[in-house]
């Protein structure tokens, strides 16, 4: 196991005081701080190897162009891909999914046709099936949750029909924790001939992610939550279903080429990465997966397994909380709400005591209503929390309970 205190000492960020308080950081799902490794090397990535990739003949476009690509290449190690190709760089999660929503409408749906989400869904894997629903006049189907916060499997397995297309489900709820089955999920799917895409947002910084095992067609996830940069992401798609679908953008690097006449598209993955990429940034990135595996997978779930179990019997002694997300397969996510507080006066006491936990509807404003909630408060723990951490947060919320209790 790693040892925690020196571990810290990587993420400089975690040293300072708030308000004269040391720093307590419970905001993991909205994004992970990062070690120095991946800062540095985003410095050194501009400092020497930077200059734009592809078709540059000079040995600098070279050296980037090996690095942006190696980078595609840890990637596809990371998540047990076949081929590099099958790995598209994007901007996040959000721009991922936009990209299959309109690619796969365009190509594939027509009125009628049927997409299922589910309740638990965080916006952005809505809001752009709700675009394309509009524009193609088709319907979304929502499985609905149980009172644990576990997808009601019996109700995912009556969506489907004969017009059902396609299935964008969470793989790990950013409010609620919830770990979804997703082998079955998919396997039903599949039964069905329908494809799957997967958010793997809040998945892949917590479990191993292997696509080929879960047989998934579409995967998606943020660099900036798993301690590597802001505006990288990733889409990995099956190498068949990613040739069938039509470019997202046009532009540069996409392209094979170009007249006024005709212009032919480029192959995987460059046909869906148009305009020049964060090529330094996809090479943090791949600096801060090596930074987890050196650290050990299966080590940081156990840490972060135990934060959430130790947090979870620490805010049950308080009482008067109430927990969403009761599964027994959860990530280390808890999301309460302290009697009849509003979850923002919560957030902000704790906010005056050096404490960062997030607040509000967490961009899944379909689950608060399922929930019957306006918002709550949120704790999400990383590789670096502490269970003393997780003690100033209790004593944080004893102090918010007695000051409301007058
Ligand atoms: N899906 C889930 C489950 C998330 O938690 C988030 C981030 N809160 C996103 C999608 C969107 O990620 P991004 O903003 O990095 O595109």
């Amino acid at each position: 196991m790693f040892e925690i205190q020196t571990l810290r000492k990587d993420f400089p960020i975690l040293q300072q005081t708030i308000y004269a308080k040391p720093l307590v950081y419970f905001d993991n799902a909205a994004t992970t701080q990062k070690p120095r490794p991946v800062v540095e090397k985003i410095k050194q990535g501009y400092y020497n190897v930077n200059a734009n990739i592809h078709r540059g003949v000079h040995y600098l476009s070279q050296a980037a162009t090996e690095a942006h690509e190696a980078a595609r290449g840890a990637v596809r190690d990371f998540l047990g891909a076949r081929f590099a190709h099958e790995i598209i760089f994007t901007r996040g999660t959000t721009e991922a999914i936009n990209l299959i929503a309109s690619s796969f409408a365009e190509k594939f749906l027509t009125e009628g046709d049927e997409v299922i989400l589910s309740e638990m869904e965080h916006h952005s894997n809505i809001v752009p099936w709700q675009i394309q629903a509009a524009r193609k006049n088709l319907t979304l189907k929502v499985v609905p949750i149980d009172e644990t916060g576990a997808l009601d499997l019996e109700a995912y397995r009556r969506l489907f029909s004969e017009r059902t297309r396609l299935v964008s489900l969470t793989h790990v709820s950013n409010v609620l924790g919830t770990i979804n089955p997703v082998e079955t999920l998919i396997a039903i799917a599949h039964s069905h001939q329908v494809p799957v895409l997967l958010d793997g947002a809040q998945a892949v910084p917590h479990l191993g992610v292997d696509v080929r095992a879960l047989d998934v067609d579409f995967y998606a996830f943020s660099a900036h939550k798993i301690y590597g940069p802001t505006g990288i992401g990733v889409l990995y798609g099956k190498e068949k279903r990613l040739e069938e679908l039509p470019p997202y953008q046009g532009g540069g690097e996409m392209i094979a080429s170009v007249s006024f006449d005709k212009t032919t598209f480029n192959d995987l993955p460059f046909k869906f990465e148009a305009g020049t990429p964060d090529y330094i940034g996809t090479t943090a990135l791949a600096e801060a997966l090596a930074y987890i595996e050196q650290l050990g997978r299966a080590d940081i779930a156990a840490h972060e397994q135990e934060l959430l179990r130790y947090a979870t019997g620490r805010l049950q002694e308080v009482g008067g909380v109430r927990i969403f997300g009761r599964t027994e397969r959860k990530s280390s996510v808890v999301s309460f709400l302290l009697e009849d507080i509003h979850p923002y006066d919560t957030g902000l006491l704790l906010d005056q005591l050096g404490i960062a936990v997030r607040t509000g509807h967490h961009c899944a404003q379909p689950l608060m209503k399922a929930l019957g909630v306006e918002g709550t408060v949120r704790a999400s723990f990383a590789l670096y929390n502490t269970k003393e951490e997780i003690d100033v947060f209790i004593d944080g919320i004893k102090q918010v309970r007695t000051l409301f209790k007058r």
